[in-house]
């Protein structure tokens, strides 16, 4: 099971990632954005390591998700910011009282943070957001808690979903957030917002 120090090495773990691959998510943006999702990105997740590093004492998931959502919240100005307070906050809020996630915890630790950009953000599934990525990869966690995975397969299988999804929103033209502007012309172009949602998932389960 995942316990709040584990899961405390999974999100560090997640801001690594995110440092390492923030030009490539900024070159992405550069072609249908702004050209900053790396910076953003980068400096929510370095305001989640210090909110991480500042309160050892938070005892649940749901305690140190809550302190991730408002350090994300107030370091973060980009669309980015509030979109994923907003996951933080409704992940955390679904494991509630549980002290260790296991495998049908995480897919569901998942599924609500998937949900809460999707209302946060108003977009769909197939607006070329990062709720490609997000919506397969929660649909795909769950699936595999119900048939009983351990939560590495659970996170593999999420993994593997947004990787896809992330790959197909080149084939999508924008209609949410900064991108939509470019309409058709945002075909042929994967979506930033879906690279670093397949980047989380994925610095997730390597500190599984
Ligand atoms: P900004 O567009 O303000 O510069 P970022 O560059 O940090 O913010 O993030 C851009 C990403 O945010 C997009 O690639 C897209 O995935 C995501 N995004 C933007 N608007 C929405 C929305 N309404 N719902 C879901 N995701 C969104
Ligand atoms: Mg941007
Ligand atoms: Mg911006």
């Amino acid at each position: 099971d995942i316990t709040p120090d584990i899961f405390r090495r999974m999100m560090r773990n997640v801001g690594k990632v995110i440092v390492t691959e923030k030009d490539w998510l900024s070159e992405l943006d550069g072609v249908i954005g702004d050209g900053d999702h790396g910076v953003t990105m980068e400096i929510g997740w370095i305001a989640v390591g210090k909110a991480l590093d500042a309160a050892p004492e938070d005892r649940t998931i749901e305690a140190i998700c809550k302190r991730m959502a408002k350090a994300f919240l107030d370091a973060v100005g980009a669309s980015s910011g509030p979109l994923y307070a907003t996951a933080f906050l409704r992940a955390g809020t679904a494991v509630g009282e549980r002290l260790n996630l296991d495998a049908s915890a995480l897919a569901n630790w998942i599924a609500a943070a998937s949900q809460g950009i999707q209302d946060r953000g108003r977009a769909a599934p197939g607006d070329k957001t990062m709720v490609d990525a997000w919506a397969p990869a929660a649909d795909a966690a769950k699936a595999s808690a119900a048939k009983g995975a351990s939560s590495l397969d659970v996170i593999d299988a999420a993994v593997a979903s947004a990787k896809d999804g992330m790959e197909k929103t080149a084939n999508i033209a924008a209609r949410r957030g900064r991108s939509s502007k470019l309409g058709e012309r945002s075909l042929g172009h994967i979506d930033p917002g879906a690279a670093s949602t397949y980047l989380t998932l994925r610095a997730m389960g390597e500190a599984l």
